[in-house]
This record gives structure tokens, C-alpha cells and sequence, in this order.
């Protein structure tokens, strides 16, 4: 665990209308507003404290509605029981940020807004900003760490990868416990969480796994495991999964796109290392006259790629990382 003086003493905890005392845990609800049925909207979460000090880390899924693979993990961190007991800290875990966009099937919210473009958020602004608001000004002045669970968008694989903002070393040491199978150091998108994080000096671990609308076991159980390992790590928590190989460092990423429209089927999937020349799928027109083969423009790693089996000129299909 990072010997921090900040985790060394027990910090107060206020949420909803109440302080949190340590060797508690409660929930809370923030009204966002109501659906125009009258129906109210409300963003839930729970609150585990230990009795002794620690880390205060945001575990938090669907901040993009229809990314169900994040709120199925932070959903099985609660079933499992994994805040119960702990040895130190507090856990504030938001399974589901993104209410409407759960509902309708959609990243965003009914006016179209990405919450995570929408940080810090304002209660003046748009339906997006309102909720980003409701996580920036309640829940992030009183953590350290985040771990944000995401997938890819719609019809779109992500591998499972942990995103941290390019020379940000604290958040990089907790991507290294997380322990995924790649580390992508990016910047963070302006209106993000992770900016958000970045500005107000808190570590924030950006986890893709899967796409939109379809659950994954293989990026639910990575997402999970990542999470066990990085309280460990911290000391918030007794026993994590042991490591699986060695996180491969990804510095810059680029789309192949589609040089042909068709049907589109790929033989290489994420995951996979490439050599350059290497062929990674086919497009075919419907007719069985032409097939043009894709084909890997230099050697990486495949991040990302599209189970589109219809493709336009110039859509992207594979998501290579170097
Ligand atoms: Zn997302």
C-alpha cells in the first residue's frame, strides 16, 4: 500500500445528507430530475468505510448507458461481497451513473449529450452536465482514485485495456496492480472523468472491456479481477486473483479503416499481435465477384476492432496499438 500520509488518518465522509462514520455503510441517492412520465430519476450508490484509515476509492459503471459490461462489473463487486470487511479506506460504488442512457439503450442521455464529454458539469446546463455534476461536486472531493468501468461503443470490441492519462505515474503504478492485458497511455478527452480526476489531482483508471449492448465474460472477469487487485494493492482489502502475465504498454494507437464497402468478416481479432503485411479480414461485395483482403499496415497489437458485418469506405476496423 502507498504509504501516504493522507491515508494514515481517518478522513470525514459526507454523502446524501449524512456523514458516513467509519465501520458504516449506507446508501445514498442524488434526484436527478424527473422522466417527462413524472417519474423520478435518482443516481444510487453505496458507501463502505472501514474503521481504520486508508484510500477512499470511486468504484463507478455507466457513465455510458448502453456500456453494460462496466455496470455488470461494479453490480458483481456488490454481489460478491468485495466491500465487505475491509481492512482499510472507503468505497463509494456507483454501479450505474448514466440512468437514461440505461434505460433507452444509448451512451448518452435523451438530448443526446455525452455525460463523459460533460465534466465537471454545471446544475445550470444540460441534462449531461447535471448529472456529471452530481459525481463532481458530491463524491470526487472526498476520494483518491478512481476506477471508471467502460466498454466499446456500439458493435465496436474493445480488448480489455486500462486507460490512464499520458504522464500521470500514480494512476500508471495502479494500472500496473489493476493488471490488465494492455495499458494505453492517452490523453484524457476534455469533459471527461479522467480530466475531471486529472484536474482536481485525484488517480483515475479508465477501463474498457467488450462493447456496447453485449455482456462479455472475458471483460467482466478482467474488470473484476482488476478491481480486487488494485484495493489489494492498496490495502483496502485481504486477497486478490494473482496476476495474468504482463500488462503490454500501448503508447500510440491509429484505426485501420475500410478501403472498400461490403460485407466485412475479420480472421484477426483483438488481442492479437500483428506483423506488417499480415492479413486481418476480408470485404466482399454481395455478389461473390470481388473480395479485398485487409491487410495489417505495420506490426502492433490489436486494441480494438468492429463486429460491423457491413462496412462504408472509410469506417474504422481495426484499432491497432504500438
Ligand atoms: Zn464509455
Amino acid at each position: 500500500m502507498p504509504d501516504l500520509p493522507l491515508y494514515r488518518e481517518i478522513r470525514r465522509i459526507h454523502l446524501g445528507s449524512n456523514e458516513i462514520l467509519p465501520g458504516t455503510s449506507t446508501k445514498a441517492s442524488y434526484s436527478v430530475g424527473n422522466l417527462p412520465s413524472g417519474t423520478r430519476v435518482a443516481i444510487q450508490m453505496e458507501i463502505f468505510r472501514s474503521t481504520e484509515p486508508g484510500p477512499h476509492i470511486l468504484i463507478i459503471g455507466g457513465v455510458h448507458g448502453d456500456e453494460v459490461n462496466g455496470v455488470e462489473i461494479v453490480r458483481r463487486t456488490l454481489e460478491s461481497n468485495l466491500y465487505k470487511d475491509m481492512l482499510s479506506g472507503t468505497a463509494i460504488v456507483v454501479p450505474l451513473l448514466n440512468v437514461y442512457g440505461f434505460i433507452n439503450y444509448s451512451r448518452d442521455v435523451p438530448d443526446g449529450k455525452d455525460v463523459n464529454r460533460s465534466f465537471p458539469g454545471t446544475l445550470a446546463g444540460s441534462l449531461a452536465s447535471r448529472v456529471a455534476r452530481i459525481i463532481t461536486k458530491n463524491v470526487l472531493p472526498q476520494i483518491d482514485i478512481i476506477i471508471d468501468c467502460h466498454a466499446g461503443g456500439q458493435g465496436r470490441y474493445n480488448y480489455p485495456q486500462v486507460r490512464i492519462t499520458k504522464g500521470d505515474e500514480e494512476s500508471y503504478g495502479m494500472a500496473l496492480a489493476f493488471n490488465p492485458p494492455f495499458i494505453i497511455h492517452n490523453p484524457a478527452l476534455n469533459g471527461s472523468l479522467r480530466k475531471a480526476a486529472r484536474l482536481a489531482q485525484k488517480m483515475c483508471l479508465t477501463y474498457e472491456g467488450g462493447e456496447a449492448l453485449r455482456l462479455d465474460g472475458y471483460s467482466i472477469a478482467r474488470g473484476l479481477a482488476g478491481i480486487q487487485r488494485t484495493m489489494h494493492h492498496l490495502g483496502m482489502i485481504s486477497e486478490s486473483p494473482p496476476e495474468m502475465g504482463t500488462p503490454v504498454e500501448i503508447e500510440h494507437a491509429s484505426w485501420v479503416r475500410s478501403s472498400h464497402a461490403g460485407l466485412f468478416i475479420w480472421s484477426k481479432s483483438s488481442g492479437a499481435l500483428i506483423r506488417k503485411g499480415e492479413p486481418l479480414g476480408t470485404i466482399s461485395d454481395p455478389y461473390g465477384a470481388r473480395k479485398v483482403v485487409v491487410l495489417a499496415p505495420r506490426e502492433g497489437y490489436i486494441i480494438g476492432h468492429t463486429n460491423a458485418p457491413v462496412v462504408s469506405q472509410g469506417d474504422a476496423l481495426f484499432h491497432i496499438g504500438y
